[in-house]
């Protein structure tokens, strides 16, 4: 594995690259839910490029850039022994001049469940994965639907932008006890950590309602809510088809419920493809 911390580098780094390459753009502090799309990027190409950078970006005023977790080391470990070829990790520096040319997530996108609690978090996140991807130039790019309205954006953008880049959705991994895998469960400490299973119990309840034929979008968020309420603050139950319009009854195949709440000081997310 090499190990690169320029842009023209990994220009020219992967120009000697043959063959299909799968990307995996990531924060670092690299779990199963990482690897997994790490992964799925081995399977399905030859060669494999991992990017690690802390986008300041989509950091707004007041959230965690600072303190969000480093484990360098442990991440290279991680992705040599994942068989990555390239692993990127710029700094802020290397990646951004004064007063870009920006990308701005659309109107409704942007301004829904997490565009309208960060604003401009999409509009920085788009500006990064669209340097990335021209950086990597990858054959796919891997995804995880975790970051569903981010996942949706990104997809919208390649379409847009007309990029040749396959992007890849990739299913969310979960603790045995169904907490959503994230960087930000570092922040837990272990009575908030089993406060936190009530994202993925809400959403559990909820699939168990669909189960049964339950569909009225209303009903369904208020049993989350009851779930939720006690163990959480919430800040959004949403139910909303794959384009993220927001629906009245749950459509089989074409469904996203999304849940966002704090635990403590840490904001989760979490969410459920039906
Ligand atoms: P991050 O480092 O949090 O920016 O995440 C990098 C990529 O990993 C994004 O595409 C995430 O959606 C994905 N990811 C994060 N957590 C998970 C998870 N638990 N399961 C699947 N993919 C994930």
């Amino acid at each position: 594995m090499i190990i690169i911390e320029t842009t023209d580098e990994l220009i020219k780094a992967r120009d000697t690259l043959e063959g299909s390459v799968g990307f995996v753009p990531t924060m670092g502090a690299l779990h199963e839910g990482h690897l997994s799309l790490i992964h799925q990027a081995k399977a399905h190409n030859e060669r494999v490029i991992v990017s690690i950078f802390i986008n300041p970006t989509q950091f707004l005023e007041g959230e965690d850039l600072d303190k969000y977790p480093k484990k360098i080391e442990a991440d290279k470990e991680i992705c040599k022994r994942a068989g990555v070829d390239i692993l990127f990790m710029p700094t802020a520096s290397i990646m951004y001049e004064p007063d870009e040319l920006v990308i701005m997530a659309p109107a409704i996108m942007g301004y829904i469940l997490e565009g309208n609690r960060r604003p401009g978090h999409f509009d920085g996140m788009l500006q990064v994965v669209m340097k990335l991807l021209n950086l990597t130039n990858p054959t796919n790019a891997y995804f995880g639907k975790k970051d569903a309205q981010q996942l949706a954006l990104i997809t919208q953008m390649a379409r847009t932008y007309h990029l040749r880049t396959h992007i890849v959705p990739c299913d969310i991994v979960r603790s045995p006890q169904g907490l959503a895998l994230s960087s930000r469960n570092l922040y837990l400490s272990p009575e908030e950590k089993q406060k936190a299973l009530a994202l993925s119990r809400s959403l559990k309840r909820a699939t168990k309602m669909v189960m049964n034929h339950e569909m009225d979008a209303l009903i369904i968020k208020n049993a989350m809510e009851e779930i939720l309420e006690s163990q959480t603050e919430i800040e959004y139950i949403a139910i909303v088809n794959r384009d993220f319009h927001p629906l009245g009854r749950v459509e089989v195949g074409n469904t996203i419920i999304l849940v966002a709440a704090w635990v403590g000081a840490t904001r989760l997310i979490d969410n459920l493809w039906i």
